[in-house]
């Protein structure tokens, strides 16, 4: 049997992270980050038919839809960035690196516990998912809002759709600017 350690470029979980990694989903992260770039116009394509469909959400119910929505942005995004469904979704922000993969589910890092290899310290086969994130940044168009910094997660939000949640908040700011747009024009 292959020693699973002795190859230089695979991602063994050391065990000690409470979130419970998994070698071929750390793969498949690392692929999303080298195409952040990519993935941030997917993003953007999508979120615009989200935004398009906000009538069909609406007409349906929020509250209805959330179920089947968060049942498809689990399997995609747990595929691609192993998310861990915080509700929150800050991907855009972090070059395509998920924070809370982070074992000390930092939303705004790294912290001083980077090892000199730009491994992290409790993991220490991996990658620091914010070094991951600041070379997807800067792939990426809107790259420099890597460093705005981020709330403190919501963990009521856990489990929900942040794709419905972006969606509604958009919806909700174009629908306030539409009477001043109108205005202004008349
Ligand atoms: S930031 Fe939250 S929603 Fe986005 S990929 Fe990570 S766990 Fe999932």
């Amino acid at each position: 049997m292959k020693n699973k350690a002795a190859r230089p470029t695979s991602y063994v979980p050391a065990g000690a992270s409470h979130v419970r990694r998994t070698g071929s989903r750390y793969t498949l992260r690392r692929w999303s980050v080298r195409h952040a770039g990519f993935l941030e116009k997917v993003y953007r394509f999508f979120a615009e038919i989200f935004l398009k469909l906000h009538w069909l959400w609406s007409l349906i119910g929020y509250a209805r839809v959330e179920r089947p929505i968060v049942f498809v942005e689990k399997a995609v995004k747990g595929f691609m960035f192993d998310c861990r469904m915080c509700g929150q979704c800050t991907l855009s922000e972090t070059g395509m690196s998920c924070p809370m993969n982070c074992p000390k589910g930092l939303r705004n890092g790294p912290c001083g516990g980077v090892r000199a290899d730009g491994n992290c310290e409790i993991e220490p086969d991996m990658p620091c998912v914010w070094v991951e994130a600041w070379k997807g940044s800067r792939l990426m168009q809107a790259g420099d809002n890597i460093r705005a910094v981020q709330e403190p997660v919501d963990f009521s939000l856990r489990g929900t759709s942040a794709w419905l949640r972006v969606t509604a908040a958009k919806a909700a700011e174009r629908d306030a600017a539409a009477p001043a747009a109108k205005e202004r024009e008349g």
